[in-house]
């Protein structure tokens, strides 16, 4: 059977199909976090390697090529992640850690960036002709994790391209690509899908509420079936039942809240108010439905003015979210300032950290 891409990917999927054999070398696929792209990416590579690719040019999914990509082994192919988001089997620290008997938590973190040595250690793949007849790819994914090392060494690649090798950069923030890179690659934008669309496909998946799901995570659909997996849900929970209780109290929610990851907090913190501003200017909410009764009672109390000075709060809190000086005081911070705004106290405060 060829091979096919989610629903709401068709119309670009026929489109670059069409022109496969004039494709460049160097691409950008853009699109928000969480709708796909690196499926897309991966099969549109599978589609140019593939041996006896349907009418359309998709792959068949039945030939040797097509049988190393099913086994992510393809001598063509290669993706480079940053450390830190392949999956756990493939990071180097895990073995480590596997195989000195060492407890893990004296290791070094996975990396969140693509790093110079690791797209220099392409090189050699670079130089090697192709395996097989469709050309050799590279895909960097998200691009922007390229460091600035990384992305120069990339640079040069792309400006004098070596033969029948093709760059494909994945990113959801293009932005964050140096206009350099940006300016050699054809760009291809790819659609978030509609609500129906993506609902759709969740109920398939067996997700329960579609609605809420998309409503996390702005109708991404795959970020939206990755929270049944893990904590997110009760987590979320957690805290938005105690944002939403009639007697808050931020030391203890604080306490609770501990072992969340800060990042996720601070997103559900933003949303919240998001919602609380929503409440109190359009009557309605976007991001937590399921406590809209509670999100109305408590903007009903409070000032838009204070509300929204809040969240701009809130919203200086991203820079640092990553690395605070000391987590728990990081999140006390955050609570103790909306524990403020109940109070109708809130003003703005020094970052936290
Ligand atoms: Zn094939």
């Amino acid at each position: 059977m060829p091979v096919t891409v989610y629903p709401w990917f068709q119309q670009p999927w026929q489109e670059v199909l069409e022109r496969k054999s004039t494709l460049p070398h160097a691409l950008l696929f853009r699109g928000k976090e969480g709708i796909g792209k690196l499926d897309f990416v991966r099969k549109l590579a599978q589609s140019l390697a593939c041996e006896s690719p349907a009418a359309d040019g998709a792959a068949c999914g039945a030939c040797q090529s097509c049988r190393w990509f099913a086994a992510s082994s393809h001598p063509d192919y290669r993706e480079l992640q940053p450390e830190a988001l392949r999956p756990a089997e493939s990071q180097s620290g895990e073995l480590d850690s596997a195989e000195s008997g060492q407890p893990s938590a004296g290791k070094r973190k996975p990396s969140k960036e693509i790093r110079v040595e690791e797209v220099r250690d392409l090189q050699d793949f670079i130089n090697l002709t192709a395996y097989r007849r469709g050309g050799k790819t590279i895909v960097f994914y998200p691009a922007e994790t390229l460091n600035p090392n990384a992305a120069n060494a990339l640079l040069k690649n792309l400006e004098e391209p070596p033969p029948s090798t093709r760059f494909m950069l994945v990113s959801h923030r293009p932005s964050y690509l140096p206009a350099t890179i940006i300016s050699r690659c054809q760009q291809i934008a790819l659609p978030t899908p509609q609500a129906a669309t993506a609902e759709q496909w969740l109920r398939e998946q067996g997700i329960a509420n579609p609605a809420l799901s998309l409503a996390q995570t702005g109708n991404a659909p795959l970020a939206a079936l990755a929270l049944d997996d893990g904590e997110f849900w009760t987590q979320r929970k957690t805290l938005l039942g105690s944002l939403a209780a009639p007697k808050f109290d931020a030391l203890a929610l604080a306490e609770q809240v501990r072992e969340f990851p800060v990042g996720r907090l601070l997103g559900w913190l933003q949303r919240w108010t998001y919602d609380l501003l929503s409440a109190k200017s359009v009557g309605r909410v976007r991001y937590n439905p399921d406590f809209e009764t509670a999100l109305s009672g408590i903007a009903g109390r409070l000032r838009a003015a204070d509300i929204a000075r809040y969240h701009r709060q809130l919203v200086r809190q991203q820079r640092i979210v990553n690395h605070p000086l000391n987590a728990r005081l990081f999140v006390e911070q955050l609570l103790l300032w909306y524990a403020a705004l109940l109070r109708g106290e809130f003003v703005a405060g020094v970052d936290a950290g």
